[in-house]
């Protein structure tokens, strides 16, 4: 007899391809059971903690944080107290005009973890949005100091910061960048990417970094006064694969902006809030003791706990003094019609709080090195290349020349009961940080079965 939710898990799943165009997809390969590039539709009916659940009870261990988003577990009690709390209050007012509770507390929060020297924050809704507005705030800085000629962007081989028209010229992935070509402003210029994995013999991670930093240099010698900004991800380019590098890049970056007067924009939309280690993934590298800071500082993803869209700008008090003005023209101009919206700010003053009441970042460290333990036997493996790790990121590379590997992969890690969607030949983990260490192992055995049966 088959399970009674199998009617329902076949019942959604047929509606969704129906009626719901999905993110990120050929949806084709939904609809094509046999090829090889068949992607499976999952229905959820319910998550707790790590877990997912279909409408028949089987379960899926959420490797990927659902999209790098989900830091305390789905269905999380904390959150969900707080976020009922707040809904009986206030679920939604204009942020032009008016202010409310968690929208002040959480800037405050954000500025004091930047040490001060972030002190103002702007809200939109979505990572790429936060993009723009970074980009977009400077510009219009340098236009209001005086610098308009100041208008190039700088990013780095493999980074990604969204995909909205703006986001995309600072975006170096050709599977999403190339279709849209004509579309893309060209006035970014992409530098070498700091990638570990770019050694040559004998090259150590921070003589890569110095190396990419020289390129930096000698662009920024060049082009330095037309150049408004440098954006890039800290330690870990998320989407170009779990490409890492070494925090001197950092250094040298942020070394290299100030004296060529070039803000650093980082883009922590994905490594931030722990993920790496430390809060901010930039705060692991230093200038004389002291953690480097951004210009601009881009949030989204964890920071509503993996709850709601939310993301954030935060700002330098120069750069938002140099808007203050009489004139409306040189005001930030920018808005989405969900700008702060108190339910996404009260969930990530939640998820603040499990941060500081649980020390997060002490625990991760030991989950971390159980991870670490997990990847060991797989770096082992004849087909693996690269294998690495960045706090609660774990990542490796697959040598195949099967185009349909990540999907395969997909496929047999999910009959394992994990969700673990490689980029490309690429398999990362990259798990909520209340995994225990149970659920750490069995991460580590569904990726070495989906491993085997993916290759067979
Ligand atoms: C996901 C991501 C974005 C885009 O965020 P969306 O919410 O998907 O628009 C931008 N930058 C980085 C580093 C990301 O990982």
């Amino acid at each position: 007899m088959a399970h009674p939710g199998e009617s329902a898990n076949a019942d959604w799943l047929a509606r969704s391809q129906a009626a719901v165009w999905h993110p990120c997809t050929q949806m084709r390969h939904h609809a094509q059971p046999d090829s090889p590039a068949h992607l499976p539709l999952v229905p959820i009916a319910n998550g707790k903690g790590a877990w997912l659940y279909d409408f028949a009870g089987r379960r899926y261990l959420d490797g990927i944080s659902s999209w790098w988003t989900n830091l305390f577990g789905h269905a999380n009690p904390r959150i969900n107290a707080a976020l009922r709390e707040q809904l009986e209050k206030l679920e939604h007012v204009m942020l032009a005009g008016f202010t409310h509770q968690p929208v002040v507390e959480l800037s405050e929060r954000l500025a004091a973890l930047t040490g001060g020297a972030l002190g103002h924050a702007f809200y939109a809704s979505d990572g790429a949005s936060a993009t723009e507005i970074a980009l977009k705030m400077s510009f219009h800085y340098w236009r209001n100091v005086g610098r308009p000629e100041k208008t190039e962007f700088l990013c780095l081989a493999g980074g990604y910061h969204g995909e909205t028209v703006g986001a995309l010229a600072v975006t170096d992935v050709a599977l999403f960048k190339d279709a849209y070509a004509p579309l893309v402003r060209h006035a970014a210029r992409v530098l070498p990417s700091p990638d570990a994995r770019l050694a040559e013999a004998g090259e150590t991670p921070a003589a890569v970094a110095r190396r990419a930093a020289a390129d930096l240099e000698r662009h920024l010698q060049e082009h330095g006064t037309r150049t408004a900004a440098l954006i890039l991800e800290p330690l870990v380019q998320g989407a170009a694969g779990m490409a890492m590098h070494d925090p001197e890049y950092l250094r040298l970056a942020r070394i290299l902006c100030d004296h060529h007067e070039v803000h650093l924009i980082c883009d922590e939309i994905a490594v931030g809030c722990g993920r790496t280690g430390t809060f901010f993934a930039h705060e692991q590298a230093e200038i004389d003791g002291q953690p480097i800071r951004p210009d601009l500082l881009c949030l989204s993803k964890g920071i509503s706990g993996g709850y709601l869209p939310l993301s954030i700008v935060l700002c330098r008090d120069v750069i938002y003094e140099a808007f203050l003005d009489d004139s409306v023209a040189r005001a930030f101009l920018h808005s989405h019609s969900y700008t702060g919206n108190p339910l996404a700010c009260r969930a990530a003053l939640a998820t603040l709080d499990i941060f500081a009441e649980d020390d997060v970042l002490a625990a991760n460290r030991a989950k971390a090195r159980q991870i670490a333990a997990a990847l060991a036997p797989l770096a082992a493996h004849p087909q693996v290349r690269h294998p690495r790790q960045r706090g609660m990121i774990a990542a490796f590379d697959v040598m195949t020349d099967d185009p349909h590997f990540s999907r395969r992969f997909y496929r047999a890690a999910l009959d394992h009961e994990a969700l673990i969607r490689p980029i490309g030949n690429t398999v990362y983990w990259m798990p909520p940080y209340i995994v225990d260490a149970g659920e750490i192992a069995h991460l580590g055995a569904a990726t070495e079965k989906a491993l085997a049966s993916a290759l067979a």
